[in-house]
C-alpha cells in the first residue's frame, strides 16, 4: 500500500505509515476509532499531557482516501459506522464476514459461491457484475450458550427477545 501512495505523490508521514501498518496487520476490519487508538496508543482524551499524533478527522479522511484509491474497502455491520480493511481482488481468493449481533464478534469466511447467481443475474438484467459485498449476521456459539441478559426482557411473565 505504501508504494502505491508514494507513486501517486502522497506524502507518507509517520502517522499515515502507522495507519497503513494497522490496516495491513489487522485480522478484523477496524473502525475509525479503533484505527485512531492504534496509532495513538498513549493518547487519553482530556489529558493535556498526552499527545495525539493524528486526530480522528485526519484518520477518517486518510481511510477514505485509501478507499478511493482502491487499497482499502469499507464494510458496515449494521452498527451505524464503517469499518476498514485491506481490499482484495474478487476474482481470486477473498473473504467475507459473519457477524454476531449479540457480542459483535466478526469472523471471516471464504468461498462465497456466487457464480451461479451472478451468471443468472447477468442473463436476466444485462448487467455485467463486477463486485459484491456480503455480510452475514447471526448469533455466535458462545452467545447461543450464554444469552446476554440485557437482550431479553420479560413482558407479562413471558420472556421475549428484544432486537
Ligand atoms: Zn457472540
Ligand atoms: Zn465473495
Amino acid at each position: 500500500m505504501l508504494g502505491v501512495l508514494k507513486d501517486d505523490g502522497y506524502r507518507v508521514t509517520a502517522p499515515r505509515r502507522a495507519l497503513l501498518r494497522a490496516l495491513a496487520e489487522t485480522t478484523e476490519p477496524l473502525s475509525v476509532q479503533e484505527l485512531h487508538a492504534q496509532v495513538n496508543p498513549d493518547y487519553k482524551p482530556g489529558d493535556e499531557e498526552s499527545e495525539e499524533e493524528i486526530n480522528l478527522v485526519t484518520v477518517y479522511r486518510f481511510a477514505n482516501l485509501l478507499v478511493e484509491m482502491g487499497l482499502v474497502r469499507r464494510v458496515e455491520f449494521g452498527q451505524g459506522y464503517y469499518r476498514y480493511e485491506r481490499e482484495e481482488s474478487q476474482t481470486g481468493p477473498h473473504h467475507h464476514h459473519i457477524v454476531c449481533r449479540q457480542c459483535n464478534r466478526v469472523e471471516d469466511f471464504h468461498g462465497c459461491d456466487l457464480q451461479g447467481l451472478t451468471e443468472r443475474l447477468e442473463g436476466d438484467t444485462g448487467f455485467r457484475i463486477e463486485r459484491h459485498q456480503l455480510e452475514l449476521y447471526g448469533v455466535c456459539p458462545q452467545c447461543l450458550e450464554n444469552p446476554a441478559p440485557d437482550t431479553r426482557r420479560t413482558s407479562g411473565g413471558r420472556t421475549v427477545a428484544v432486537e
